[in-house]
């Protein structure tokens, strides 16, 4: 089995208890390599580390463009891996090649971009309401950062904060989901080591949340933390940040409406709705997990849907045809069960799948059947709640009114869908809907240009996009007097009359 160490000042280490744990292969349940079991001794070390680099050495010396030479480096090397990387991550998590291996192959695009941003970085001078004075603003990097990331993207999810937080010129530790470190650790030898990054500027520990992201997130070095995972262990994570009052990002939760009016083209719109829900076995945050169908269009549309995601193949996710793989986890795996039969307690009415996959349709230890619930009201549980795998909860409405008002009556504010041909109503629509991303006649599109985040219970702050940059940057005033004696009352504070 293989063994991996951690990376933290730029060395490789083991867990300062000396423990590891095992990952494993969700395919086929085995273990397949141990990860070091890092506790609150390592996240002081780490955190240690990050607070150094950021305040000497290489790192605050370096220019900002060569900062940017540094992460197109990176995009280089990670382009060189992109399949080793996209094998690694399916052997722990168990999400599709074909999905994992466009994640790789696409994530050099971040550090390109950010790369390209880093000495674009700029203040602004200002024309204050005072004679002779010279005001200008800098633009600086927030501190030392910990990214704490689940297990359904782990590269990509970390490249999101990564990338803008070096340009910005922050320091990182990183804790990824203890599901899927493996590919994090050889991202850290493949990329980070390879491209000369200065020790202390990147460090990792690994383990379990509680026991060291806790310790990570509550180290008064740390400037700001950037979570990405569920809802209750964000709200839990921005509570204990706020003790130090630490700037936080939140990338958390969804129950995304993907609503499909009777003037849609039915077949994109199905696929865009099996998109939504069955790609990476639902175990996406943006999931279009409530599926909203105009009450003419119901029963056509549903007959299609069913057709279409009866043919999906599952099977081994190393393999580019498999359409549906696994669930990831074996806890994750039990809930999704859970509220299959919490559906039908309710009176959901299954049209399709409702149950473990076996071998002999193409599944096995932790699969879940595609599986579709029609007659669901919002109002259910199934509705309401984040499932996080293959399970689509079908809701008719009457008219646009109707649409928006299901569509907002939800805690979170992740993804949303419009398919319709009337421009009036999708840009409507796009108006009206409360979320942080509306896509019209497609789902589940990403980019590093375009803001991604939520409202509501779906998070806090932006990544992706040149606003995401402003999550690792804090302004400083610069006031210049210029004026040669004079000055005022020195007991009064210099206002527009005094001055
Ligand atoms: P979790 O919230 O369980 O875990 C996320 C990360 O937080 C893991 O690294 C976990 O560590 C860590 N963690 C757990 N408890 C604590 C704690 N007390 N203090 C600090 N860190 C802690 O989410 P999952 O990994 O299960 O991921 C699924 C969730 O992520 C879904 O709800 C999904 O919607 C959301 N998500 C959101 C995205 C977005 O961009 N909005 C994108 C992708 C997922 P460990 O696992 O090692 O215990």
């Amino acid at each position: 089995m293989k063994r991996y160490q951690t990376y933290i000042d730029g060395k490789w280490t083991d867990a300062a208890s000396g423990k590891v744990f095992e990952t494993s292969d969700p395919y086929t349940g085995e273990p397949w390599a141990l990860v070091p079991e890092c506790d609150a001794r390592d996240a002081e070390l780490a955190c240690n580390a990050a607070a150094r680099a950021f305040e000497s050495g290489p790192w605050p010396a370096m220019t900002a463009t060569a900062r940017g030479r540094l992460l197109r480096k990176m995009g280089d090397l990670i382009a060189k891996h992109a399949k080793h990387l996209a094998e690694i991550e399916v052997r722990d998590n168990g999400k599709l090649i074909s999905e994992m291996y466009a994640q790789t192959q696409y994530l050099p695009e971040w550090y390109y971009y950010y790369g390209g941003l880093a000495d674009k970085i700029t203040g602004q001078t200002i024309p204050v309401d005072k004679p002779d004075h010279f005001c200008y603003t800098l633009k600086e990097p927030v501190g030392p950062c910990v990214f704490i990331t689940p297990w359904n993207s782990p590269l990509m999810l970390v490249g999101w904060k990564l990338a803008p937080a070096l340009a910005a010129g922050c320091t990182v530790v990183i804790k990824p989901s203890e599901f899927t470190s493996a590919s994090l650790l050889e991202f850290m030898k493949l990329v980070v080591e390879e491209a000369g990054v200065p020790p202390g500027v990147i460090n990792v520990v690994t383990g379990f949340g509680a026991v060291v992201g806790e310790p990570l997130v509550t180290h008064p070095k740390i400037a700001k933390v950037a979570f990405t995972g569920g809802t209750a262990t964000g709200a839990r994570v921005n509570e204990l940040a706020a003790r130090t009052f630490k700037k936080v990002s939140l990338e958390l939760g969804g129950k995304s409406p993907n609503i499909m009016f009777d003037d849609c083209i039915l077949d994109e719109a199905v696929n865009g709705a099996i998109s939504g829900i069955f790609a990476a076995t639902g175990q996406t945050c943006i999931a279009g997990s409530r599926l909203l169908v105009q009450e003419s269009i119901h029963d056509k549309f549903v007959e299609k849907l069913v057709e279409v995601a009866a043919s999906a193949k599952l099977g081994n996710p190393q393999l580019f045809e498999t359409q549906v793989g696994p669930v990831t986890t074996p806890p994750q795996y039990q809930k999704i069960l859970g509220y299959i039969d919490i559906a039908k307690g309710e009176g959901a009415k299954c049209v399709l799948g409702g149950g473990p996959a076996t071998a002999a349709e193409g599944g096995g230890k932790y699969f879940v059947k595609p599986t579709i619930f029609t007659g669901v009201n919002n109002k259910m549980r199934i509705a309401q709640e984040e499932v996080f795998g293959p399970v689509l909860s079908v809701i008719k409405f009457k008219d646009e009114a109707e649409a928006i008002q299901i569509a907002n009556d939800i805690a979170y504010g992740l993804g949303s869908g419009v398919w319709t041909q009337s421009v009036r109503r999708a840009t409507m629509m796009a108006q009206k809907i409360k979320a942080g991303t509306v896509w019209v006649n497609t789902y589940r599109a990403v980019s590093f240009t375009m803001p991604f985040g939520g409202y509501k219970a779906s998070g806090l702050g932006r990544e992706n996009g040149a606003e995401a940059i402003e999550g690792y940057l804090q302004t400083k005033s610069v006031w210049i007097n210029n004026a040669v004696g004079g000055g005022g009352n020195p007991f009064v504070m210099k206002t527009a009359s005094n001055s």
